[in-house]
């Protein structure tokens, strides 16, 4: 168990890392920011950063040897960085889960290796494989690629008059895996902890709304009945367990309406703090980034309760973060800004939490 100012070294140096570094600081420890890009929005709030390539061997191995522990706020970091570091300190989660959730098609087979359902999907590495997916899966369908996308890149709808040779060929004809489209009646997540000892502790059921592919709002409590949000805790902790993970991670969800019951199809796992759980910084007692903090510092998770009936989290995104409006004086309203000095069209730049009383 880490003790007050030692140091977590956290791999990437986005929004993600900012909030992690931020709830450290809150618990009396430190963070240290391993990054290749100079200007990484994390930097502003850590008490140490490394501005380095993810295959620098030798500012891998001065990091490491200055901090206790190491995580992650990106999936992306490549797994070889974070096998090096683990033969060097201790790295939370262990890196072989990145393996598990950098390939789309190894991430579904592992949930379907654990019974719980997905959209169908079949791998794409060539034109005849694209044929005889697209046959057997039928259409609307997606195209995407098997690594390397987030917030709806790397992916191509094909519609029902659609040509999956035609989508695969537009990602480039990388390896890619076809999906079923599913007719969704809404999104929804579960942001998991689990902690050195085994323990799990879920937040409750988020409900998230996309637009243009990006998360545009989450919100708590879902609208779905119990026994779902039952099932969905339950996938997440089934998931968090077979990783033997220790952090929190997100499972990203479909909700469908089949003769009048809902059931639930796991989209996505992210291994990392989640944008649909932003709303537990001002929402919850405990937020995900402080369980994250708990989880790889080897203490006991906190026991999160939500404050207010209703909490929602709206995501600032380009330009809409320069243009606050009413924002900055409405009331109750809290304002989260990355501090990110570029607002390129799509970017995360900050985000808005309201808690309502009903
Ligand atoms: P992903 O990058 O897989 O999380 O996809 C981003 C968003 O695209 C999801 O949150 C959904 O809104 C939509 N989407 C992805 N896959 C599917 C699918 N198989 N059926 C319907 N919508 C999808």
């Amino acid at each position: 168990m880490l003790k007050p100012l030692a140091t977590i070294g956290i791999l990437g140096g986005g929004q993600l890392g900012r909030m992690l570094a931020l709830s450290a600081a809150r618990l009396g420890l430190r963070c240290h920011i391993y990054s290749p890009e100079a200007n990484s929005c994390a930097f502003d709030v850590a008490q140490a950063r490394t501005v380095a390539r993810y295959d620098d061997a030798a500012a891998l191995a001065r990091f490491a040897a200055s901090v206790d522990v190491v995580t992650y706020e990106f999936e992306n970091v490549p797994a070889r960085t974070a096998a090096l570091l683990a033969t060097q300190c201790q790295v939370f989660p262990d890196p072989a889960v990145l393996a598990k959730t950098q390939d789309r098609l190894i991430e579904k087979q592992f949930v379907g290796s654990l019974g719980i359902a997905t959209a169908p999907f079949a791998p794409v590495g060539s034109a005849e494989e694209a044929t005889v997916a697209i046959g057997r899966i039928g259409r609307p369908a997606v195209m995407k690629t098997r690594r390397l996308g987030y917030d709806g890149k790397g992916q191509v709808k094909i519609g029902p008059d659609g040509d999956a040779v035609a989508a695969w060929t537009e990602l480039g004809k990388a390896e890619c895996i076809l999906e079923g489209f599913v007719a969704f009646e809404r999104e929804v997540s579960v942001i998991a902890a689990r902690a050195r000892d085994g323990t799990v502790a879920c937040f409750e059921v988020t409900e998230n709304e996309h637009r243009n592919h990006i998360l545009h709002r989450s919100s708590v409590p879902a609208k779905v009945s119990p026994a779902l949000a039952a099932a969905a805790l339950d996938i997440a902790g089934r998931i968090a367990t077979a990783f033997d993970y220790v952090g929190v991670l997100a499972v990203e969800m479909f909700v469908r309406r089949e003769n009048g019951a809902e059931t639930l199809l796991v989209n996505e796992i992210a291994p990392r703090v989640h944008n649909s759980g932003h709303w537990t910084i001002d929402g919850a007692t405990v937020s995900q980034f402080e369980q994250h903090i708990r989880a790889v510092a080897g203490w006991p998770l906190g026991v999160p309760r939500r404050h207010g009936s209703r909490v929602e989290m709206v995501n600032l995104i380009g330009a809409e973060a320069a243009d606050l409006g009413d924002v900055l004086t409405e009331p109750g309203a809290c304002l989260h800004l990355y501090g990110k000095a570029n607002p390129r069209p799509g970017r995360k730049m900050g985000h808005i939490t309201r808690i309502f009383s009903d």
